[in-house]
């Protein structure tokens, strides 16, 4: 009898325990998230890239579900018992969180009410108001690999079942972007045997190229044309990247890497001219797989012109025992500063904003910047505009217009980028704005 209730006096305590540490812990969440709403109303209204959760407080319960279901984590949290949106440039536009509410109160909308996000117009098969110019993947507002997989097919396979085609000089179809709605656009129309050419600026892969190291990428099942299926749903960014070269290796797909696209325009017998870094290119058919992230904005000043300037940091070991300069005040900025000073071995790491605060960072990127600067292991030249990059150094002024000259290996600019819908709407395609809408 005595032993039965000590175990009940055990089992009691337990739950008396576990209760105090789940109230515990939803207090560091909440506490958390206040601080991340904070840190978000001094950023202004930010907008997510693609899809993102509405959550309608008068029917959030504060359940928690979407903070749980959401795969990227530290995107949602409930705050004062309601389900908030912390860190809208986290959001990927899973929509796991929509599913997992359990009193439907997420919407997944895009844009918000007050800053509109452009978007593309595109029928059914993608087509654009612009006949034989599709648009597949991000760019048309629909993040995740999955869904640009499948709607690269599909638009390739509008295209086979068409009638325009090139002659003589003229391709089938020109591809922009080699991500994942790009590769799978051209498998498809390599499949079918139209003349087809897939021009990247960057990398093949896409964006999937960008993701920090060891991420884990969570996609459904991935069909792709001339290479089957891949039923892994589970890969680290180092497994779909060999997996995209495992790709390009058995299907002989071939990618012109290091072309720009920057223009397209109307040329003769019903035919598009695509202008790229590397020529003019004249076909009948041109699907835009671009994404969202846009061209990076330069600084233009003389010198950028150098190999040593770069728009990102991919591996920062690629720096090491240089003279580092970072441009810009953004999250962007400062994430690729600490990126550079946790693992590229540089000589020195300096980050020049040319306003006086780094007002515009997440609290915690906030926090750890000025921790940096004031533990010296980072040098901020806040206040500063880039005049001049010269081989070994740069020329920056001051605020007062005073000259300053600093040893330098490598230029990382981070100040922003141009949409890339820009390009879409020079050609002619109908662009809509969504305010917080589906
Ligand atoms: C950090 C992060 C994590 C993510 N995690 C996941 C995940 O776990 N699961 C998931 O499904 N999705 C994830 N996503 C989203 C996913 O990566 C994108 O939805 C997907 O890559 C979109 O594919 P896309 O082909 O439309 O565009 P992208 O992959 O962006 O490819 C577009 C390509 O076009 C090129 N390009 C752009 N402009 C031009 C031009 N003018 N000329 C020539 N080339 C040009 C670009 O260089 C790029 O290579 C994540 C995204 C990010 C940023
Ligand atoms: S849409 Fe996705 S990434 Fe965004 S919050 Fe919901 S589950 Fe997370």
């Amino acid at each position: 009898m005595s032993s039965t209730w000590i175990a009940l006096g055990f089992l009691v305590a337990f739950a008396w325990i576990l209760s105090l540490f789940l109230q515990k812990r939803e207090q560091l969440r909440t506490e958390t998230g206040r601080r991340d709403l904070e840190a978000l109303s001094a950023m202004g209204d930010i907008v997510p890239a693609s899809i993102h959760p509405l959550i309608d407080p008068l029917r959030c319960i504060g359940s928690g579900a979407c903070v749980y279901a959401c795969p990227e984590k530290s995107v949602l949290t409930v705050v004062n018992g309601r389900g908030v949106l912390t860190n809208p440039l986290g959001c990927i536009g899973h929509g796991a969180c929509a599913s997992a509410c359990p009193v439907q109160a997420i919407s997944l909308v895009f844009g918000t009410a007050k800053r509109g996000l452009e978007l593309p117009e595109v029928d059914p098969d993608f087509q654009t108001n612009q006949p034989g110019i599709y648009i597949v993947g991000e760019l048309g507002g629909m993040g995740l690999i999955r869904n640009a997989v499948s709607q690269g097919r599909q638009a390739a396979d509008h295209i086979v079942a068409g009638d325009r085609r090139g002659a003589g000089e003229s391709l089938d179809a020109v591809v922009v972007g080699a991500g994942p709605a790009g590769t799978s656009a051209t498998l498809r129309l390599m499949e079918a045997g139209l003349r087809v050419l897939l021009l990247e600026r960057e990398a093949f892969g896409g964006t999937i190229t960008h993701y920090p190291r060891a991420k884990v990428v969570m996609t459904g099942a991935l069909d792709f044309p001339m290479y089957g299926r891949v039923s892994k749903r589970k890969m680290s960014k180092e497994q779909l990247v060999t997996l995209w070269e495992d790709i390009r290796d058995k299907t002989g797909l071939q990618v012109a890497v290091g072309e720009l696209v920057q223009h397209i325009e109307r040329g003769p017998d019903d035919s598009w001219l695509v202008s790229s870094s590397g020529g003019v290119f004249k076909t009948a058919n041109v699907l835009l797989a671009l994404g969202r992230r846009g061209s990076p904005r330069k600084l233009d000043v003389p010198g950028e012109e150098q190999s040593k300037v770069v728009y990102r940091v991919i591996e920062p070991e690629a720096f090491q025992g240089q003279h580092v300069l970072v441009v810009g005040g953004g999250n962007a900025a400062v994430e690729s500063a600490f990126a550079l000073i946790d693992g590229g071995k540089c000589a020195s790491v300096t980050i020049s904003y040319r306003k006086n605060t780094f007002a515009r960072c997440r609290q915690p990127n906030r926090k750890r910047i000025e921790a940096e600067i004031e533990g010296g292991r980072l040098t901020a030249l806040l206040g500063t505009e880039i005049e001049e990059i010269f081989q070994d150094r740069v020329s920056l002024r001051n605020a007062s217009r005073e000259p300053i000259s600093i040893d330098n290996d490598a230029v990382v600019v981070q100040v922003g980028g141009t949409a890339p819908t820009d390009l879409l709407q020079n050609v002619g395609i109908e662009i809509v704005t969504k305010y917080g809408e589906a």
